[in-house]
C-alpha cells in the first residue's frame, strides 16, 4: 500500500534519510523506534509530503505523490497523521475539528460529515463531547479528537508520530487502547512511539531506525528478543 524506494533526504549538509525501502502492506502496523535525531518524524513527513525527498519515489497504493495541487491534497487526504502536539483548531468545537476535512476537501454534505463524526467521536470514546472546545478537555481526550478527525478523512494510512509523549501518564493509555483496536480493525498503521508495550501487543513488525538508515526490519518478537544490530541492542538496554 505504501512503498518508499531508495529514499534519500539531506537538511543542507546532514543526511537524514538514507536510501530508505520500506513497503507497508494493506492492513500492516508497523512500529518506527529509535534513538532522537534518527529520521522517524522526517520519514512520516515524507510519506504525505510535508517534506520534499532528494531522490527515490514514494507511492501510496501505487500512485507517486505529485510535488503539488489539487491531486496531492486528494492523495494527502489518503494519510492520516497524528501528531505528538494535537494541533486541533483552538477554536473550532470537536465535532467542527472533525467535519472540517471532510466537507473541505472530500466535498461532503454537513449534515453526513455531521452523522460521521458523531459515530467517530463516538469510537475514540467521546460520543456527547461534540459541543466542547479543545481547551475544555484533558490531553488524552485532544489527541483522541485528533485521531477520529484524521479518521473522517476515510484514509488508507495513519501515521502517528509520538502521540503519547506529550500526555500524562494515566492519559497514555486511553490513547493507546483506541490505536490499538483501530490495529485490530484492519487499519494500516505506522506508528513512531517509545511505548514498547504497543509495539509488542500491536506490531505486525518493528522498524528500527539510526543515523536516518533502517537498521532493523522485522517481527516484535524477532527484534526484542534478538535484535542484530548493536545500535538496537543499545537502545532497547536503555529503553527496556
Ligand atoms: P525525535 O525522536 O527526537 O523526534 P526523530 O527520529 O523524529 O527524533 P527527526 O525529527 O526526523 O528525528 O530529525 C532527524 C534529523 O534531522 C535531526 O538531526 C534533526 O535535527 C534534523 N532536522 C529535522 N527537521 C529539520 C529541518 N526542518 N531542518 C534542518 N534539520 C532538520
Ligand atoms: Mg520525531
Amino acid at each position: 500500500l505504501v512503498r518508499l524506494e531508495n529514499v534519500q533526504k539531506h537538511f543542507g549538509a546532514l543526511h537524514v534519510l538514507r536510501d530508505i525501502d520500506l513497503t507497508i502492506a494493506e492492513g500492516e502496523v508497523v512500529v518506527v523506534i529509535g534513538p532522537s535525531g534518527s529520521g522517524k518524524s522526517t520519514l512520516c513527513r515524507t510519506i504525505n509530503r510535508l517534506e520534499t525527498i532528494g531522490s527515490g519515489r514514494i507511492t501510496i497504493d501505487g500512485k507517486a505523490l505529485p510535488a503539488e495541487g489539487k491531486e496531492l491534497a486528494r492523495l494527502r487526504a489518503d494519510v492520516g497523521m497524528v501528531f505528538q502536539s494535537f494541533n486541533l483548531f483552538a477554536h473550532k468545537t470537536v465535532t467542527e475539528n472533525v467535519t472540517l476535512g471532510p466537507i473541505k476537501v472530500r466535498g461532503i454534505g454537513a449534515a453526513q460529515a455531521g452523522k460521521r463524526a458523531e459515530e467517530l467521536l463516538a469510537r475514540v470514546g467521546l460520543a456527547d463531547q461534540g459541543a466542547k472546545y479543545p481547551a475544555q478537555l484533558s490531553g488524552g481526550q485532544q489527541q483522541r479528537v485528533a485521531i477520529a478527525r484524521a479518521l473522517a478523512m476515510d484514509p488508507k494510512v495513519m501515521l502517528f508520530d509520538e502521540p503519547t509523549s506529550a500526555l500524562d501518564p494515566e492519559m497514555i493509555n486511553e490513547v493507546l487502547d483506541v490505536m490499538t483496536s483501530l490495529a485490530k480493525e484492519g487499519m494500516t498503521m505506522v506508528v513512531v512511539t517509545h511505548e514498547m508495550g504497543f509495539a509488542r501487543r500491536a506490531a505486525d513488525r518493528v522498524v528500527f531506525m539510526a543515523d536516518g538508515a533502517i537498521l532493523e526490519d522485522t517481527d516484535p518478537e524477532t527484534f526484542f528478543t534478538a535484535p542484530r544490530h548493536d545500535r538496537a541492542k543499545d537502545f532497547l538496554s536503555k529503553i527496556l
